[in-house]
């Protein structure tokens, strides 16, 4: 039983050196302390930071990232991928539209009734891409971006710009 024990207190100081070493603290525009691992969002005032060594750089107009980091959750826009308007540009460069790359995702219903399992509803949809690009947009069901506050499926961009135009067309209340 000791040598758990041993084992056990090991672990734990490993993981919070290793945990301290990666997390940097910072102070957001609006005030707010937060903690950065890679991107995150201000719970606040809603700003993207990302950690790049040292130093931390705000993400906006013009910033491409390499993975979607910019979320839009599933409650502001409309429930049917069809009903959603894409702004005629490359997701990820905004240049010409020469193809569109298949999404799919699943979304559960939220008719939560007594003992019964919520539906889960799959759709497919087309991103404009150019020829040069892929992955601009992905379903963010499968959340493995550490991103703040967000558990809810949603929609994830690469492109500040496109990401900002995709919610003027179809965001209820931008
Ligand atoms: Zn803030
Ligand atoms: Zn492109």
């Amino acid at each position: 039983m000791d040598t758990w024990l041993v084992v056990v207190i090991v672990l734990v100081i490993i993981s919070t050196v290793g945990y301290l070493i990666c997390v940097r603290r910072f102070t957001c525009e609006c005030g707010r302390r937060l903690k950065l691992l890679n991107v995150d969002r201000c719970p606040g005032c809603q700003r993207y930071y990302k950690k790049e060594g040292k130093s931390v750089r705000l993400l906006g107009p013009g910033a491409v990232e390499d993975s979607p980091v910019f979320v839009l959750p599933d409650s502001e826009i409309a429930f049917n991928p069809a009903d959603w308007k894409w702004p005629p540009r490359c997701a990820v460069c905004g240049g010409p539209v020469e193809c569109y790359e298949k999404v799919t995702r699943g979304r559960t219903t939220n008719t939560f009734m007594a003992g019964a399992m919520r539906e889960v509803i799959k759709f497919t949809f087309g991103v404009p891409h150019c020829r040069a690009h892929s992955r601009g947009v992905e379903d963010g069901s499968a959340d493995s971006l550490n991103i703040v506050g967000h558990t809810e499926g949603a929609l994830r961009f690469r492109s500040y710009d496109y990401w900002m135009s995709f919610k003027r067309m179809n965001c209820h209340e931008a």
